[in-house]
């Protein structure tokens, strides 16, 4: 991997890294815990700031209370705030879920909407949860959900040619876009996330039992 590669054998060697995730990750999925479209969308407006745990310790108690957008939609904003106080900036996010749900009473019948163009309508809801929701849900791969360990795992196994800032998510998901097949993207950011909770942590990557290494530009680089 010397020099620098051509935008085929970068589609080459992203060929080979999904093949591998798939054989270590399977049918990874969102780690959102969630039954239905209104839970995933909640939980994915929580999530920000916050970890998969912490969401996935208070959305059982969140939807025990207001199981649909019609029960949220008329929700006590300080009963909310309340439950859902472990996820970080709770305030905010009462008000955003309390409003997401009621404009998708309002709106959208009391169904969450399934396009990315009314999907950012809501309150809370920015591209990259519309993409969460829209690919995780409603199977369409509309674009790649460039999270912290995403952003991160791009950068070390060079799939993006942006290395200044991994947190430039429009610019990992442009990149990722060029080479990954339109139907692994929800896919793939599924499983870099499990990859990167799993073996490549921010601290300490675990490049020796990595599936990955023998395609990685940064393996035992740390
Ligand atoms: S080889 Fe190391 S840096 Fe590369 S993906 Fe694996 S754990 Fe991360």
């Amino acid at each position: 991997m010397a020099g620098r590669e051509t935008i085929i054998a970068r589609t080459e060697r992203a060929k080979r890294i999904l093949r591998k995730l798939r054989k270590a990750y399977g049918d990874a999925d969102c780690a959102l815990t969630h039954k239905n479209a209104f839970e995933l969308l909640i939980a994915t407006i929580l999530s920000a700031q916050s970890t998969d745990e912490t969401v996935n310790k208070v959305t059982p108690i969140l939807f025990k209370a207001y199981p649909d957008a019609d029960s949220l939609a008329v929700a006590g904003q300080e009963d909310v705030q309340e439950i859902i106080h472990p996820t970080g900036f709770f305030r905010q996010k009462a008000k955003n879920i309390v409003g997401a749900a009621r404009r998708i009473v309002d709106e959208f019948e009391g169904q969450v909407p399934e396009s990315i163009e009314e999907l950012v309508t809501l309150p809370g809801v920015a591209r990259k949860t519309a993409n969460v929701v829209l690919g995780t849900w409603f199977g369409k791969n509309v674009g790649v959900v460039v999270d912290t360990h995403v952003g991160r795992l791009a950068d070390r196994l060079r799939l993006t040619w942006n290395h200044k800032d991994t947190k430039d998510a429009i610019r990992i998901e442009r990149d990722l876009m060029r080479i990954i097949p339109q139907k692994d993207w929800t896919y793939l950011s599924h499983a870099l996330i499990w990859h990167g909770r799993k073996v490549c942590s921010a601290r300490k990557p675990a490049c020796e039992t990595c599936e990955l290494a023998t395609d990685c530009p940064s393996e035992g680089a740390f």
